[in-house]
């Protein structure tokens, strides 16, 4: 009975715990971290979350690893969980950037240091550092993918394009419009590039909570409203989530020969839809990298020292410019998708099939 018992802890224990903390891996003895992700509705919150607790545990720490579905308060209040267990340090990706400025100060209150990941946390001057990836140079590739696409300086055009910005409650989401309007905005300044709706800037082409159903929505309004008698040639689209959206939204309107369409995070759906010519490129951003910047900054904080940064002017919260680590983002298409996403082992050749 003892034996089936141990069995069946060990099965249990293989299978994950899911969002509990996990006490299997980390002794726990260089302290205990909480690892507050937004969702498992992309995959790279998944990696993130999973990267994070193998380099920590690695460590021996112990690590409270939570999902909070996209809902802010389920996030608040998980943050509030961490604290009351006593973690030492909280790793947090802000599914609102301006709705920690509370739940910051309780940790602040119990003396424990906030690194923001990936997405700024706004409003509060308790956030040590922010780790992330050149969120303005994410948009500059997708902008430069597309002007080399149709070819625009020696092509006159016009072309039409249509423009989808990221959740407006994500600070990110506004570096990576204006890093691809950096680039694309001359262009439709002189008439080679046309936004036919009128839809320009992030109040006008924002979706909120990055939903893909939302991007599909607009899409199909694009279509029907804009385009029953003209094609689109471009659709700047921030991640892959949306893009995926706006695919469904063009291929359900009978187009088969798809327009340029850019994306972010290298989700394997994209990677698919990238090697079957239905979406251009992706932007890359390794999360195995950003966990180790990150980790890094846990031991320094915990050992009292300074984290090493890369930008101390970019990333003001309102508060304070938040001391940053910029990670390189990595621009990928079905040219070199083998070389970096394969041969660098971030995903097999059988979960592309
Ligand atoms: C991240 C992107 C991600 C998006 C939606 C952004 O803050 O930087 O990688 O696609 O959120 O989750």
């Amino acid at each position: 009975l003892l034996f089936i018992a141990v069995l069946i802890a060990a099965v249990l224990t293989a299978c994950g715990g899911g969002d509990k903390a996990s006490t299997d891996g980390g002794s726990g003895e260089a302290g205990f971290i909480g690892v507050s992700m937004p969702s498992k509705s992309l995959e790279r919150w998944v990696h993130d979350g999973a990267n994070m607790e193998k380099e920590l545990e690695k460590m021996d720490y112990k690590v409270d690893l939570q999902y909070a579905e996209d809902v802010v308060e389920t996030q608040v209040s998980q943050i509030e969980n961490m604290i009351t267990k006593g973690v030492d340090v909280l790793v947090v990706a802000a599914i609102d950037g301006d709705a920690l400025t509370n739940v910051l100060q309780m940790a602040a209150d119990s003396e424990i240091p906030v690194i923001a990941y990936d997405r700024l946390i706004k409003g509060s001057e308790h956030v040590s550092y922010y780790a992330t990836f050149d969120n303005f140079k994410v948009g500059v590739t997708q902008g430069n993918y597309l002007v080399e696409a149709l070819d625009l300086e020696n092509q006159a055009g016009p072309f039409n394009i249509e423009l989808f910005g990221g959740s407006p409650d994500d600070n990110n989401a506004y570096f990576f419009y204006d890093g691809a309007m950096s680039v694309l905005q001359p262009y439709i300044d002189e008439g080679k590039l046309v936004v036919k709706s009128g839809q320009v800037g992030m109040d006008k082409v924002s979706t909120m909570t990055w939903s893909a159903a939302n991007a599909q929505a607009r899409m199909d309004n694009l279509l029907s409203t804009y385009y029953t008698d003209e094609e689109v040639h471009a659709v700047l689209s921030p991640n892959d989530g949306l893009a995926i959206g706006i695919i469904s939204a063009l291929k359900n309107i009978g187009y088969t020969d798809l327009p340029y369409i850019t994306g972010q995070d290298a989700e394997l759906q994209s990677l698919k839809a990238i090697i079957a010519g239905d979406q251009s490129m992706t932007v890359f951003k390794d999360t195995r990298k950003l966990a180790e910047k990150v980790v890094e900054m846990v031991q320094a904080i915990v050992s009292g020292e300074e984290a090493e940064v890369n930008d101390t002017e970019t990333y003001d919260n309102g508060k304070k410019v938040v001391p940053s680590f910029l990670l390189e983002p990595v621009y990928v298409d079905a040219e070199n998708y083998k070389e970096v996403i394969l041969d660098s082992g971030y995903y097999t050749e059988d979960q592309l099939q």
